[in-house]
């Protein structure tokens, strides 16, 4: 089970209006919020490497232009999920990345069949072997396509969500 405490503090994130001012503000609030209380998350933050790459993005990078077409409404977000009744930890982390990728990405112009959602995103695809190349990147299974629509090959080391000067749209 959640902690009370814990899901309260959560709660009050919502409280503040300067938290909901602009999408950066929130999401700020949002990052600032898991690295304070990256203890009651012990080991399951190490697993998502997901929200390891947001929380340690160069935010001058994004002017996050695709939030509203993501989904994210500041005027919505208390009722969306700042009273959703969270039943573990775990689950408030993967609800938290989520928000955090719709904030920051750039949906892509790509008509894809992936997995029936057609919800692309651009992303910057980093190899193991050091190289990187555009890409997108399927907001629903997280299946990864290199820029011709290609699966990707190659072991991806991070993937980064694109920032509008590496999007043409
Ligand atoms: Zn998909």
């Amino acid at each position: 089970m959640i902690n009370r405490r814990l899901e309260k503090s959560f709660r009050d994130i919502f409280a503040s209006k300067d938290n909901l001012a602009s999408y950066k503000a929130y999401y700020i609030a949002l990052c600032n919020w898991v690295i304070r209380n990256e203890k009651m998350f012990a080991d399951a933050l190490k697993k998502e490497e997901k929200l390891q790459t947001l929380l340690h993005l160069n935010l001058d990078d994004y002017e996050m232009s695709g939030a509203q077409e993501n989904g994210i409404l500041l005027t919505n977000e208390e009722e969306r999920i700042g009273k959703i009744d969270f039943g573990k930890n775990e689950c408030l982390l993967d609800v938290i990345t989520d928000t955090l990728w719709d904030i920051i990405t750039v949906p892509a112009d790509i008509i894809s069949d992936c997995c029936g959602q057609g919800d692309m995103r651009y992303v910057k695809i980093h190899y193991q072997e050091g190289d990187s190349e555009p890409g997108v990147e399927c907001a629903e299974c997280g299946r990864l396509l290199d820029k011709q629509g290609k699966e990707v090959v190659g072991i991806v080391k991070e993937c980064f969500p694109a920032g509008e000067k590496d999007v043409k749209r």
